[in-house]
């Protein structure tokens, strides 16, 4: 790469602050990249009110914009009257005005006169064909002009489309590219200059065509769901959850841009029809979750009851649930095809027809499979993209049924002649190129997976709950394989052998894995099983037992580095603390959660926790401070929004590191452990001042005070007294220190106090069968 290519991005400006262009601003922020967020002045009196206005909206949105308060204050409002020329501060300006070709035109001609050349100029246009967005435009504009196109919200969809031009700097667009993909954590897909692009393009195809498809066979919205969710690899939400989420009004703006841009002969055309009950839907304001209701509602006047709206009739009725799928029919794309009857007749309705367009477009919107498929995995969140889906339904099979069907047979799985278009081949992933023959798929340069690395190894050692892998360089990888990844007794084994097993042959160990949580906590099934039998000595091994392995994780003679990413809750909030050092997904939701069920960490989060907020700079002098701090966060089961909240909160270190682009973390992980490596010595344990009697008195009196505001129930207040006498040291007085052990030994006596009280069991057995914490 030329030297510009790696020349970082100092300064953003987003121009157009409405859903995207703000949503876009903080994520830039959330990046550490001051934004220059720009509107137009629609009040003379107060010309940043615009802007303003949706920075205001960004701090209070949810699911949450900014990942920190911090963020937050990187974002500085401005007008496109008054500041435009502050673009010349910027190394990238990104243009989210509304799609309109007339307001962008007039906009970049302004913008051309104020820009500093090399500046990169992008546009989030969904529709607007490259080619007549710089019609007009010098060359020198040209050059530094591309399509980069984010998603809804921008924070959390990982898919950005580029479009470079054929005037576009190369190096330009990859310098962009890199920033967006470490800074901004986003996958690129390179598409090329055609309408909608990739992800919206299949994607609108595949919601019409499942619409038309249920208003055909006179399937209810649930039948509807249910079969093209979950069974598909598609979010459970479904069609119609699907588009009630997104906003039904939508529908008829993506039809009128893609029917507009769309060449003659595209399928499109002939499946883009007009529900008369989806118009009078739109018309009435029932436009979905933003709306008055949608195809689901729930109604306030009948008592919050779940409806769903007639297709045939257009009326609400109470929401039904579907006659279940068979098993099979649920993990097995084959047999959900073979179902008889409307269920197999509406999945081939729509997968026939939307793998078969996904097909058609190639070679002319993307050079290969791979870039649709992910644009669909992370555009649309599909789980499996349009030509893995072919292959788990066979691709011969899929040929024969078009033919059966008259349907014409796209370019490409000609080609493929029923072969997969992916395959493992010498422990590489490879995918079917266009030239029909097999390529390996290339990761880019500081992308590590442990999902490629299972393709060509064995683990070291493996039991039902863990497992342990080689990832080179003289790194392990220890992995939770449980469902959640709960931690059980089989992990707390694993890493009982992992520890010898690195110290002989490994320089350093990342704990880290690829499922959608880092881990949900400890397994509270397990533990009312034990409960119920009154398997006191069960759960005490299992607490001393989580005590000795994380112990030994953080005392043993190589760095361990944790590399959380989605939930890391209670015992896996543990792991996180006795690293020594965290490389921490910026998507990381940490906590300990414990007293929500009615415990307390157990597994020696209290004493970490402790340790971190004594060793932290700023707080008033005095033991008190710090275990104030630890018993809020605690006590009212605070998890973290962001990996930035989590080190506000005390659960990272300031020196712990955050990785914005998911595929990067097992990498930066990795090459933190080993940096670490060099001359590790193991942390020295810790001692604490603690408050004693005293200061477990100013706490109760707090939580007393909460009783009496309706803020604390009961056991509430019972789980804060136990919780209380651990921080504050028990029987310690403020003139002695309380060493490590001596806290694991009360956090053992509060635990196995609170497990036997039926307040306790009441909570545990609550959250295992609705999952939502018991306010008892
Ligand atoms: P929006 O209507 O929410 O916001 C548009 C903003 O642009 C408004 O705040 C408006 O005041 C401002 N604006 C209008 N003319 C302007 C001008 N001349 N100078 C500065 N600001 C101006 O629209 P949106 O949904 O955020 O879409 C913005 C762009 O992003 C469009 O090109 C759209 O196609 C694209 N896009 C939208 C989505 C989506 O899901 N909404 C997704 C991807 C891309």
């Amino acid at each position: 790469m030329s030297s510009i290519a790696t020349e970082p991005v100092r300064k953003v400006c987003v121009i157009g602050a409405g859903v995207m262009g703000a949503g876009i601003a903080a994520q830039v922020a959330n990046a550490g990249v001051p934004v220059l967020l720009l509107d137009i002045v629609r009040d003379p009196a107060d010309r940043n009110a615009v802007a303003a206005g949706a920075l205001k909206r960004l701090q209070k949105a949810e699911p949450a914009a900014f990942m920190s308060k911090r963020a937050a204050k990187l974002v500085e409002v401005g007008n496109i009257e008054d500041d435009l020329a502050r673009v010349a501060e910027c190394d990238w300006v990104i243009e989210a005005i509304i799609e309109r070709l007339d307001l962008k035109h007039a906009l970049y001609e302004k913008l051309e006169a104020v820009r500093r050349p090399g500046t990169a100029v992008t546009s989030n246009t969904s529709t607007i064909p490259l080619g007549h967005l710089v019609a007009g435009r010098s060359e020198g504009f040209a050059r530094d002009f591309f399509i980069t196109h984010f998603f809804n919200p921008p924070r959390y969809m990982r898919l950005l489309e580029v479009v470079a031009g054929p005037a576009s700097d190369a190096a330009l667009v990859a310098r962009i590219s890199d920033f967006a993909d470490r800074a901004l954590g986003k996958t690129i897909v390179a598409c090329k200059d055609t309408p909608g692009f990739l992800a919206n393009r299949v994607g609108t195809f595949w919601l019409q065509s499942a619409v038309n498809a249920a208003f055909d066979l006179g399937l209810t919205v649930e039948e509807a769901d249910a079969i093209a969710g979950k069974p598909m690899g598609v979010p459970k939400t479904g069609i119609f959850g699907l588009v009630d989420l997104v906003g039904i009004d939508l529908m008829p703006h993506l039809k009128a841009s893609l029917t507009s841009t769309l060449p003659a002969d595209d399928p499109y055309h002939a499946i883009a029809i007009d529900h008369p009950l989806i118009t009078r839907m739109i018309g009435e304001g029932l436009t979905g979750r933003k709306g008055k209701g949608g195809f689901y509602r729930i109604n306030r006047e009948a008592g919050k009851r779940r409806e769903a709206i007639d297709l045939a009739s257009g009326e609400y009725r109470p929401q039904a649930k579907p006659a279940s799928l068979p098993s099979a029919a649920q993990k097995d794309l084959k047999a959900l095809l073979a179902l008889p009857g409307k269920a197999g007749a509406y999945a081939w309705a729509i997968l026939g027809a939307t793998l078969t367009y996904a097909a058609s477009l190639l070679p002319q919107a993307a050079d290969d499979v791979v870039a649709i498929d992910a644009a669909m995995k992370l555009g649309y969140n599909w789980k499996y993209g349009p030509f893995e889906l072919i292959d788990r339904i066979g691709g011969a099979d899929f040929v024969a049924r078009l033919e059966a069907d008259g349907k014409a047979v796209p370019e490409v799985l000609r080609i493929a002649a029923g072969r997969p278009f992916y395959r493992i081949e010498a422990g590489k992933r490879q995918y079917l190129g266009l030239d029909g023959a097999y390529h390996d798929l290339v990761r880019p340069d500081g992308v590590l997976l442990l999902e490629d690395i299972k393709l060509g190894a064995k683990p070291i050692i493996r039991n039902a709950s863990a497992a342990l892998w080689d990832i080179g360089d003289g790194v392990a990888a220890l992995e939770f394989t449980s469902k959640m990844n709960a931690i059980d007794g089989e992990i707390l084994k694993l890493i009982g052998q992992a520890v010898p097993l690195v110290a002989s042959k490994f320089k350093a160990l990342v704990v880290y894995n690829e499922g959608s949580a880092f881990s949900a906590g400890a397994n509270l099934g397990l533990a009312l099983f034990a409960i119920n039998i009154a398997a006191w000595g069960e759960i005490e091994k299992m607490v001393s037992g989580g005590q000795m392995a994380l112990k030994a994780l953080k005392y043993a003679p190589f760095p361990v580095v944790a590399a959380p990413a989605g939930l890391a809750l209670g015992g896996g909030c543990e792991i996180v603390l006795h690293a020594d050092a965290v490389q921490a997904h910026a998507e990381s939701y940490i906590g300990l959660v414990e007293c929500g069920v009615g415990l307390v960490p157990g597994w020696g989060g209290c004493g970490e926790m402790l340790a971190r907020w004594q060793a932290a700079k700023g707080l008033p002098k005095g033991p008190v401070p710090a275990v104030s701090k630890v018993f809020e966060t605690i006590s009212t089961a605070t998890v973290s929004k962001s990996a930035a909240e989590a080190m506000d909160l005390g659960f990272l270190r300031p020196t712990d590191g955050i990785t914005m682009n998911r595929d990067r973390l097992l990498a930066d992980a990795k090459a933190r452990a080993l940096a670490l490596a060099e001359g590790y010595q193991p942390p020295a344990p810790p001692t604490y001042r603690l408050p004693g009697a005293g200061g477990k008195a100013a706490l109760e009196l707090a939580v007393a005070g909460f009783r009496a505001r309706g803020m604390a129930t009961p056991h509430d207040a019972v789980v804060a007294g136990h919780l209380a006498d651990v921080l504050t040291g028990g029987e310690a007085d403020l003139v002695d220190t309380v060493a490590e052990g001596d806290l694991l030994a009360l956090e053992r006596k509060a635990f196995l106090a609170l497990v036997r009280h039926p307040g306790t069991q009441n909570r545990i057995e609550h959250m295992l069968k609705t999952g939502k914490p018991l306010r008892n």
